[in-house]
């Protein structure tokens, strides 16, 4: 289903830009859900974002991840997710361009690799050591995670509670109104309401 919403881009403000398409399959225990892709035709700004059918789980949910059955653990990843590896201080928060994934805690792990990477790249070879040092040494303490030398949890925290690691050895608890708040927000845009299939 493909549909243009009568809205304003929220990154360049035209009017009526926003394209949306929906589309609703079924992931392996996660349950039936909806894709929803928004872009505007005339900056380009994109978000993606799954809704499950099955009402919302709002929370944290947490993985250790100690050995490499959990590299396959399926993670959906809303937009309003934040993700958190606190033993290498990794955390990605919502930002205005936040997209919603699914992937499993490998994919995950390569994604933070990727952003180090950028990092990395951009670190001065004589003036930025320090940078360059970090960079190598979370790049090296993944690369052990992805081995089960070394354990880490991976932490999705979704005040809206879309997000999901889908795995047996996985744990989910509520999130306090307090963290709720501390947390971003993720990108703002229309709510889509699975029900009536009507923008609110
Ligand atoms: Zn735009």
């Amino acid at each position: 289903m493909e549909s243009m919403v009568e809205h304003s881009c929220p990154v360049c403000g035209a009017d009526n830009a926003l394209k949306m398409l929906a589309h609703t399959s079924e992931i392996p225990y996660f349950g039936e859900h909806t894709q929803i892709t928004m872009s505007c035709t005339n900056c380009g700004w994109r978000v993606t974002d799954f809704i499950p059918a099955e009402g919302k789980k709002p929370g944290s949910w947490k993985l250790k991840i100690e050995d490499k059955t959990h590299l396959n653990a399926r993670v959906v990843r809303s937009a309003s997710c934040t993700v958190r590896i606190s033993e290498l201080g990794l955390e990605v928060s919502p930002g205005s361009s936040s997209t919603g994934y699914i992937s499993n805690v490998e994919g995950v792990l390569e994604r933070f690799c990727d952003a180090i990477g950028i990092i990395r790249r951009q670190a001065d070879d004589e003036k930025d050591t320090e940078i360059l040092g970090k960079c190598d040494d979370l790049l090296n303490r993944i690369e052990r995670v992805k081995t089960a030398q070394e354990a880490v949890t991976l932490e999705l925290l979704d005040p809206i509670g879309h997000s999901q690691i889908l795995h047996e050895d996985s744990t989910s608890t509520e999130i306090s109104e307090e963290i709720a708040q501390e947390l971003e927000p993720g990108p703002v845009y229309p709510v889509f309401d699975v029900e009536s299939e009507e923008f609110i």
